[in-house]
């Protein structure tokens, strides 16, 4: 496994390679950046890695200084997976002075998510097409965990036409259903087991939906049930969306696909998750 640090030097490695796999993360990995790793490694033949730590993706009030660097534990991870490439550059190669391109996806950039960090997707969008060029990979692979992150680059993809093929990997879960986050690790003992109201409420709206609720009253269910059961987690929302345009349905459609999408804080630590389910 070679670590590279510079554009000049991956473009370097990467020079004449095909089908390439490539699994963008901010490091602190776990078990659900891992299934990335392992899904690349199945389909490509070489994979690149990145741990960059996005300082354009978080706000003045977020974490970015004190978001969790655990590079030596994640390089023997990765090393450990038979990862070929790990690219770790610096915020200055990444953004050459003075760099003010940014990527706009538009309204699905605004809502949920976007509206509560109104410059976090423009940031996701604006690194990865920076990492794409970089790479050049033939297939990028993302959790669906971060659901509407996954429709902000899969949107960015087709509108820029740009030759990736997205991927997206199953939420892995902790043994009770907690999904796996880099964040978790703020938890303290008392808000771990309280952060598995998300799951709890996310499956009984699915369970709401399967028996034949319409959107609106599963999500006043969903959140009736949430409020029961929260103690001292606060909800940002909770909705029933399509999951390219995050967009509300009015009634379903036989068969269709909806994203159930929740976003809560548990003290300082704001979890999302998120679970599909055919109508
Ligand atoms: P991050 O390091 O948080 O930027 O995440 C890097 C990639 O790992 C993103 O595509 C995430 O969606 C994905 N990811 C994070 N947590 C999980 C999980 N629990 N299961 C599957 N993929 C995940």
């Amino acid at each position: 496994m070679i670590v590279i640090k510079t554009i000049s030097e991956i473009r370097k490695q990467l020079a004449g390679a095909r089908n390439i796999g490539f699994v963008p993360t901010m490091g602190a990995l776990h078990e659900g950046h891992l299934s990335l790793v392992r899904l690349s490694k199945e389909r490509c033949a070489k994979t690149v890695v990145s741990i960059f730590v996005n300082p354009t993706q978080f706000s003045e009030s977020e974490d970015f200084s004190k978001y969790p660097r655990t590079l030596s534990d994640d390089l023997a991870m990765l090393e450990n997976e038979g990862v070929d490439i790990v690219f770790t550059p610096d915020a200055s190669e990444m953004y050459p002075e003075g760099a003010a391109t940014s990527i706009d996806v538009g309204e699905l950039g605004r809502i949920f998510e976007g509206e509560i960090r109104p410059t976090h997707f423009a940031g996701v969008a604006t690194v990865v097409s920076a990492l794409f060029n970089i790479v050049q990979p033939a297939a990028a692979f993302f959790g669906q965990k971060d659901l509407q992150q996954v429709a902000v680059i899969k949107k960015m993809v087709r509108d820029l036409h740009i030759p990736t093929e997205i991927v997206v990997g199953e939420t892995i879960r902790e043994a009770d259903g907690l999904a796996m986050s880099s964040r978790n690790r703020y938890l303290t003992e008392s808000e771990r087991e309280e952060s598995l109201v998300l799951f709890r409420t996310l499956k009984m709206t699915r369970d709401e939906i399967e028996s034949g609720m319409n959107p609106q009253d599963a999500m006043l269910a969903g959140k009736k049930f949430f409020s029961e059961i929260a103690g001292k987690a606060l909800i940002d929302y909770l909705a029933v969306v399509d999951p390219e345009t995050f967009q509300i349905p009015n009634s379903f459609k036989p068969m269709q696909s909806v994203g159930i999408v929740i976003a809560a804080k548990l003290g300082a630590t704001r979890l999302i998750d998120n679970i599909l389910v055919t109508a």
